[in-house]
């Protein structure tokens, strides 16, 4: 028998951009109260996910008091799908040095000695090593030496980019997120590793921290963010430091690498799909 997942498709009515991007934050903190599991985006519209069919028909009612604003069509999803990234989700990921996996998943993982484990406990949280520019980020990282280096890990997420850098034997390293709940699941990972005391977790927003100063900035963000804060993320590289960006689609790439350029040297670019990986030096 195949097993299908309750949906819910939602269509934003509004043609003006403005308009839809607030209707979308408007829908984002409507669907908070109302238990789904996962949402996609595709071609602008959202695919909203929940864990039963009741769920999804209190949620689709719930919506419909915004009904001016977005349109919403109910659907069962065969899982198929679900079940290649659950699978996917079980798996260790290896790049480079670094292999992370999940703790039911950590013995065995990491067979060569010069192999560093990362332990991640997949959540909602973002950064199981699945991601592509988590991927790239990684890659980038183990081009330098991090031995004893600073480091400063900007939206850590589930902390697996500052746990790598501990692993690669950074000396000192700050992890910043704006999201609790990021915050909460990079606390539970530097447990799960052992390192409760290496990285230090910063709650907040990282563009009003003054004076952050690394010799390795890790900063896998937006193209957008990337672009409005190519300054401050500059202004954090110590001589002779660098930065590592993703999160940028190789659309945005020529207006990102053009924003960091104007302070940082470019070095390396890596590419997976159409995600970017861009290490910039201060020279
Ligand atoms: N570093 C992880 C997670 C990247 S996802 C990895 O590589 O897999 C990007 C993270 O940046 C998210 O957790 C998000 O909450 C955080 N973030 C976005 N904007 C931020 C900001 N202005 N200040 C701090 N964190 C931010």
């Amino acid at each position: 028998m195949s097993k299908h997942w309750p949906a819910l498709d939602i269509r934003f009515t509004a043609s003006a951009p403005d308009q839809r991007a607030a209707d979308a934050d408007r829908l984002a903190a409507a669907l908070d109260d109302l238990r789904p599991t996962a949402i996609e985006e595709r071609d602008g519209a959202w695919r909203v996910f929940f864990t039963t069919a009741a769920d999804r028909d209190a949620a689709g009612v719930a919506l419909a008091a915004g009904a001016d604003r977005f349109e919403s069509a109910p659907l069962d999803v065969p899982d198929e799908d679900w079940a290649r990234r659950s699978q996917e989700a079980l798996g260790a990921v290896r790049v480079g040095r670094v292999v992370v996996a999940p703790p039911w998943r950590a013995a065995g993982a990491a067979p060569d000695a010069a192999d560093l484990l990362v332990i991640i406990l997949p959540s909602m949280g973002f950064g199981t090593g699945h991601h592509q520019t988590t991927r790239l980020c990684l890659a980038l990282l183990q081009q330098r030496n991090a031995a004893g280096l600073r480091v400063l890990d900007v939206g850590t997420g589930s902390g697996v980019l500052a746990l790598a850098a501990w692993r690669l034997g950074a000396g000192s390293i700050l992890a910043v997120d704006d999201d609790a709940d990021a915050v909460a699941a990079a606390g539970d990972n530097l447990e799960l590793n052992g390192a409760p005391g290496a990285i230090t977790l910063r709650h907040g927003d990282f563009r009003l921290m003054p004076g952050l100063a690394a010799d390795l900035v890790l900063a896998n963000l937006t193209g957008a963010l990337l672009m409005r804060q190519a300054e401050t993320l500059a202004a954090a590289v110590a001589p002779g430091g660098s930065l590592v960006a993703s999160g940028l689609t190789l659309a945005e790439e020529e207006a990102v690498a053009a924003a960091l350029g104007r302070w940082l040297t470019p070095v390396s670019r890596l590419v997976e799909g159409e995600w970017v990986g861009l290490r910039f030096d201060r020279l």
